[in-house]
């Protein structure tokens, strides 16, 4: 018998971060349910990164509780972990690695057979195009070589929740449509994605739901419907950041 999936994926409990003195998130609240891509959308130094580098355990919050798939990760760090992939915003590969032997590393790090790595491998460097450079060593990759092997890592052993840190910066626009339809086949299988981004069409495109974070507050969160209705009159996702992330300032 399969264990249900708990309602929630992520969950953001009344966090509070500081670097210092520096309070970078205040009190943040946030749900996101399994099987949702959700979009998470701020101004620079609004507290993107600060809040994904909580949900994967990179940080501590200063108060309240992150729990991934129902574990709390200062917790049950192990079995949130076991949960989760994350891409972040600048891919780190072992260098004197080839594309191949980090890939063949990290499958058998989340305990694949050979014939399940064989299998995903297969499909994962066909269509992110890796198969030209596999063999070199990951130290010669452009960023966008480095983003495709790290989302292929991400994705190699079928993660409930895959947490990306800007994953569309530095492709090409082919692999940035392979990357969009890869995150949709992974929602649609019952997986969950939280994604960063500043590119508002790609969140307008994708997300089942969007949150928009401002000062370490969460400032709106919601479908694009519920955002609209939440900003008055203005139509595109841009429209509304733009309106919901002025109306805070000063
Ligand atoms: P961007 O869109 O520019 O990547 P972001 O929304 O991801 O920004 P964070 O990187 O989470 O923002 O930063 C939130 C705040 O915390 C900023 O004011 C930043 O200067 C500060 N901050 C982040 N990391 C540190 C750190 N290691 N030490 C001190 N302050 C930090």
């Amino acid at each position: 018998m399969t264990t249900p999936l708990p309602e929630f994926a992520v969950e953001l409990m009344n966090v509070r971060k500081q670097y210092g003195r520096h309070v970078a998130l205040r009190n943040l609240s946030l749900q996101v349910r399994t099987g949702e891509l959700f979009a998470f959308l701020g101004p620079n130094g609004a507290g993107k990164t600060t809040t994904i580098k909580l949900i994967v355990g990179l940080l501590r919050p200063n108060a309240g509780e992150v729990r991934v798939c129902g574990h709390e990760i200062g917790v049950n760090g192990v079995s949130a972990k076991a949960q989760l992939a994350y891409v972040p915003d600048q891919p780190f590969l072992y260098e004197k690695l080839t594309g191949r032997e980090f890939l063949h590393f990290v499958a058998e790090m989340y305990g694949l057979s050979n014939a399940e790595r064989d299998r995903e491998l297969k499909s994962l460097s066909t269509r992110l195009d890796l198969l030209e450079y596999y063999d070199q060593l990951t130290e010669s990759y452009s960023h966008g070589m480095k983003q495709r092997v790290a989302l292929a890592a991400a994705l190699l052993h079928r993660p409930k929740v895959l947490v990306v840190d800007e994953p569309m910066v530095g492709l090409d626009p082919r692999t940035v449509r392979v990357v969009k339809d890869l995150f949709i086949e992974h929602t649609r299988a019952g997986g969950t994605v939280f994604m960063s981004t500043h590119t508002l069409d790609i969140a307008e495109a994708l997300a089942d739901r969007i949150g928009i974070i401002h000062r370490g507050e969460l400032i709106a969160a919601g479908t694009l419907a519920e955002l609209r209705s939440q900003a008055r009159r203005e139509q595109s996702l841009e429209d509304i950041f733009l309106a919901l992330t002025e109306t805070q300032n000063g």
